[in-house]
């Protein structure tokens, strides 16, 4: 037997003794587990599943040792997730430190950097949240302005964040701030990191049309950050926040594997729905239904294609932005295939007139929008795919005829 197969046949022995079964279920709503300082655990299986996952070094397995990780290589890491897949494990922990920070730490990070923040988020014990959008500064992300401004061995932080998803439940923040207003916007931004608790940071949560939501507005009223807390260079965080919102949309462009509770197959709930199509419009309905579960399958094999193509050494990363807009389009699209086919049992989201199905479907749909928005925009996401990926010139210095 091959060194990976032998991997592979300890690997699938290890899930099978360890996963419980309930952690092999599609996961509900408010299921999800956080790493955290005090994480909450909806059930002792979850706790569980998260202890022994951590122990096994597999919150981030192919991190270094040194650092948290367990030292996969890519060829181990795709078995790992393979096999994860097949047992349909739940993600035992979500952590946007891992997903986002992480890479760019073990990028750009100093050695003292990478050997305090790393090994904590590797155990899910620190909940981040990322400041980079401002009231007036969203897709035009190198507008912001929140001002870090020199004093010396720290920082002093004003200003404010928005749209900071969990933001007054995270221990820190990973944030872009204006550390120079004087140059081109693009040279005067830097990376820190801040802990959440620090005086002077008030995190105001933000309610939507949907409800409760995630989202706050984070202010900052002369906050102490220590110098050794910037990231990377001074004035040269920019290049760090795209490297980092790269590894956000290849988080985001592998949701539909975690987030979507099996009831929410399409064509299972489109027979609840529309059990025979007969007028043309029922029809009709039924094709497109037919349509988005084809494109879903298609999805699912171009991301395994990739997760080959990456395993072999090839450059995805301009690929993430395609990956993101597919995907999030796609499940929009979904979502609207069954609101119409649901017709008035979609219209309530909070209501006892409605079953929790209904209400989950139809929060689910108001939140499929929502995604095509974070991590940058649809139209962004064209914009980047434009640019890096097929090479076009920007529109302002395109070639006139
Ligand atoms: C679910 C969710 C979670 C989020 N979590 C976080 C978070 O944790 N931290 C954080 O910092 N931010 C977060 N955001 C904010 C998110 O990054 C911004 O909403 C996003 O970048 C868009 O910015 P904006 O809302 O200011 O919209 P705007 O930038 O004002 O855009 C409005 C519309 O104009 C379009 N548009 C703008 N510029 C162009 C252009 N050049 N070309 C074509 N079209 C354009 C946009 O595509 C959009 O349709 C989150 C957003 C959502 C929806």
């Amino acid at each position: 037997m091959s060194t990976i197969e032998q991997f592979r046949h300890e690997t699938r022995a290890w899930l099978e003794a360890n996963c419980p079964l309930s952690m092999r279920t599609a996961m509900a709503e408010g299921e999800v587990v956080w790493g955290a300082s005090q994480p909450q655990f909806p059930s002792e299986d979850a706790r569980l599943w998260f202890e022994r996952m951590r122990d096994k070094r597999w919150f981030c397995p192919e991190w270094p040792e040194e650092y948290g990780g367990a030292g996969l290589s890519e060829e181990q890491l795709a078995v790992l997730e393979s096999e994860m897949r097949r047992l349909k494990c739940r993600p035992p922990q979500i952590n946007l430190g891992i997903w986002m920070l992480g890479p760019v730490l073990l990028a750009f990070g100093s050695e003292e950097q990478k050997r305090t923040l790393l090994p904590p988020m590797a155990r899910g014990e620190v909940r981040w949240c990322q400041g980079f959008s401002e009231p007036n500064a969203g897709s035009d992300l190198a507008s912001l302005k929140m001002a870090a401004r020199d004093a010396g061995d720290h920082f002093v932080v004003d200003g404010s964040k928005i749209w900071t998803s969990y933001g007054d439940k995270s221990d820190w923040m990973y944030a872009l701030v204006r550390t120079n207003p004087t140059v081109p916007k693009h040279e005067g931004i830097s990376l820190i990191v801040l802990d959440m608790r620090s005086p002077g940071v008030k995190a105001v949560p933000i309610d939507l049309i949907s409800g409760k939501s995630a989202f706050c507005q984070v202010f900052f009223d002369a906050v102490k950050v220590p110098k050794h807390q910037l990231i990377g260079p001074l004035d040269g965080g920019w290049n760090l926040g795209k490297y980092l919102l790269q590894h956000e949309r290849k988080a985001m462009s592998k949701f539909g594997e975690i987030s979507l509770p099996s009831h929410f197959h399409l064509l299972s709930l489109l027979r609840e729905y529309l059990p025979r199509p007969q007028s043309q419009g029922e029809q009709a309905l039924h094709a497109r239904a037919v349509a988005c579960s084809m494109n879903e399958h298609a999805y699912g094999l171009t991301v395994q294609r990739m997760t080959e193509e990456a395993r072999f050494g090839d450059d995805v990363s301009g690929l993430m932005s395609i990956m993101k807009l597919v995907h999030t389009e796609q499940e929009r699209d979904k979502f609207e295939v069954l609101l119409d086919a649901m017709g008035g049992h979609a219209f309530g989201w909070q209501s006892e007139a409605f079953s929790a199905q209904q209400q989950a479907i139809t929060r689910a749909w108001l939140n499929s929008y929502a995604l095509t928005i974070s991590g940058g925009a649809s139209e962004i996401q064209l914009n980047v795919i434009a640019k890096r990926v097929l090479g076009l010139p920007d529109a302002k210095k395109g070639v006139t005829p």
